[in-house]
């Protein structure tokens, strides 16, 4: 069955594929919007649509801009931005282009991001899929946690020098004869996927905990005169400002004003650990963003004391959205009492969390990989599934194999390298938490405490809106004033646009240059786009869940994914919190 609807340049298209039913291939919308312009211009044959939004988003002439600052703020929901807890990014927000339609990359989760933002491509091409990983080559039987620096070294050796498998944005500003320059509180895995070259003399990496107290500046040249002149960093205890400052200070005493970047990523730690262990909203996860936002304008006083305040170019992102927790999953657990599994710590099929999981499945046998899809089907608190991709049409399908997924290269997760052969995400509410924000959601119970969860507990890396949408908006020489674009971006847009504002253009990029923000660049109002919801169902297991992708030209974006209630026993079931556990 399929369905497609044109509302005023919005496609939107619906798609069933189940078991009586053969999958359509989804052509239609992108078909439907170029008839409409066809049929509008009548002259000449309308351009293929990829190819109109591609001549579109070229950035206008030479940038003004000397200089790009590029701050993260670690969990930041857009929605926690305002002028009293954050007077300058709200008045940076306000003053610049801001995107209403913003997404972090799936799953939602820290290094998966860090990777998209270090390189300008998703999973499936930059190969760090998740917060924990499993390669063979570095540890046959077990994930690995790329938060490690350390175990991120090991990947690099085993992948022959490749930590990222594309060329990332230092190595890109490099060749072009720029520099790029991280400075980062957070952790020393997320810290080292954002310039993991520096190592060698690509730009500098600035992490007070890549070796705490020894090694904190890469290339080594640097690190004498950083702990010299700065000591070691507090760690992240607490709601780690600590950590946060010595960064700062790192950024605007040194980095600034001796350095001579062309780019700077500022990776600022907080609010991340406050709302994890207090929820968004807490008064401990307002503290943590206050903080961030302080050292924000610290960087604006000192641009402005260095005479640059009006040739730079800033872009505020937050790598995840954050959602309340309320519930925890086993699912090996679940894997082996259904004897799909031989035991927890069993290589036949092995889990790697990002609170979305990630199975890979011994010998990519698809019998096994069938009755395991087939079984999460069942449950409760599964939202939607992902295999590999179904075989047979012209095009490569947007459903994958087994019946009622969705394809593993829909969402940018098809890596033949460092690929799983089932990603599952978990349910999830817009329900009202205690603090007054949108957003709950089940997690993988990543602590091996299956059940309710401990209020305040709170987390990200699902397809849930709640977790998808992410902080996106950029001020400064290049930027228009004082707009809110409608049309999608995500994270990994950020490193072509940084490089377009440097002169630097690169072909072959996953994500675009957002040239409707720059001045002279296409209206945010005049740049087609089509949101469209595909829905699949697995007729046997009683299954069905839907997807929802917005496509601007060749550029996909992942929206959110959602159960849809069939009305029978494998209906998803509400959210539960025990009201005893605090
Ligand atoms: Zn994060």
């Amino acid at each position: 069955m399929l369905t497609a609807v044109l509302r005023t340049g919005l496609v939107m298209a619906s798609i069933m594929g189940c078991a009586g039913a053969p999958a359509v291939a989804p052509a239609s919308a992108q078909g439907a919007v170029s008839e409409a312009e066809g049929a509008a211009s009548k002259a000449g044959s309308p351009s293929p649509l990829p190819a109109l939004v591609d001549a579109l988003l070229v950035p206008p002439g030479r940038p003004r801009g000397t200089l790009s600052i590029v701050f993260v703020l670690d969990g930041l929901r857009p929605d926690s931005i305002n002028p009293v807890v954050t007077p300058n990014l709200a008045r940076l927000r306000a003053e610049g282009v801001s995107f209403a339609a913003s997404h972090s990359v799936f799953p939602t989760v820290t290094r998966v991001n860090a990777a998209s933002i270090a390189t300008g491509n998703y999973p499936a091409r930059h190969g760090i899929i998740g917060n924990t990983i499993f390669v063979p080559a570095v540890d046959a039987a077990a994930p690995f946690s790329s938060g490690d620096y350390l175990k991120l070294r090991e990947l690099e050796r085993a992948s022959g020098g490749q930590l990222l498998l594309t060329r990332s944005l230092g190595e890109l500003l490099a060749e072009s004869g720029k520099k790029l320059a991280v400075v980062s509180s957070s952790g020393n895995g997320c810290a080292y996927l954002l310039n993991h070259r520096a190592r060698d003399g690509v730009g500098v990496l600035i992490n007070g905990l890549l070796e705490p107290g020894k090694v904190v500046a890469l290339p080594s040249a640097l690190n004498d005169t950083v702990l010299q002149r700065f000591g070691p960093s507090p760690t992240r205890e607490g709601l780690g400002a600590g950590a946060v400052d010595w960064a700062g200070r790192v950024l605007t005493e040194y980095v600034l004003p001796e350095l001579g970047p062309d780019v700077v990523l500022n990776w600022i730690t907080q609010p991340d650990s406050a709302q994890h262990t207090h929820g968004p909203g807490s008064a401990e996860g307002v503290a943590a963003i206050a903080n961030a936002d302080r050292n924000v304008g610290l960087v604006l006083e000192k641009l402005r004391a260095l005479g640059r305040y009006e040739t730079t170019n800033v872009f505020v992102l937050s790598d995840h959205g954050f959602a309340l927790n309320d519930f925890a999953v086993d699912l090996g657990d679940s894997l082996v009492k259904a004897g799909l599994k031989a035991s927890a710590t069993s290589d036949d099929v092995v889990i790697a969390s990002s609170q979305t999981l990630k199975l890979h499945v011994k010998g990519h046998d698809r019998h096994q990989i069938r009755a395991i899809v087939e079984h999460l089907q069942r449950q409760p608190w599964t939202d939607a599934i992902f295999t590999h991709a179904a075989e047979g049409g012209a095009a490569p399908s947007e459903l994958g194999f087994v019946d009622g997924t969705f394809s593993l290269g829909l969402i940018h997760h098809d890596s033949a390298a460092r690929g799983a052969d089932i990603l599952v995400s978990f349910a999830w509410t817009s329900d009202v938490t205690p603090h007054g924000l949108r957003g709950v959601s089940t997690r993988d119970a990543f602590d091996g405490v299956a059940g309710p969860v401990k209020e305040g507990s709170s987390g990200h890396g699902s397809m849930s809106p709640w977790d998808v949408r992410n902080t996106w908006f950029a001020w400064g020489a290049d930027i228009k004033r004082g707009a809110t674009s409608p049309v999608p971006v995500a994270n990994v847009d950020l490193a072509p646009s940084v490089l377009a504002l440097s002169g630097v253009r690169v072909a072959d990029l996953d994500g675009r240059i957002v040239a409707e923000a720059f001045e002279g660049g296409p209206d945010v109002e005049k740049v087609p786009f089509e949101t469209r919801s595909l829905l699949v169902e697995n007729a046997t297991t009683g299954y069905r869940a839907a997807l929802s992708v917005s496509d601007v030209g060749r550029h996909r974006y992942i929206d959110k994914s959602w159960r849809v209630s069939t009305g029978t026993a494998a209906a998803p079931a509400p959210a539960r919190r025990d009201p005893s556990a605090r």
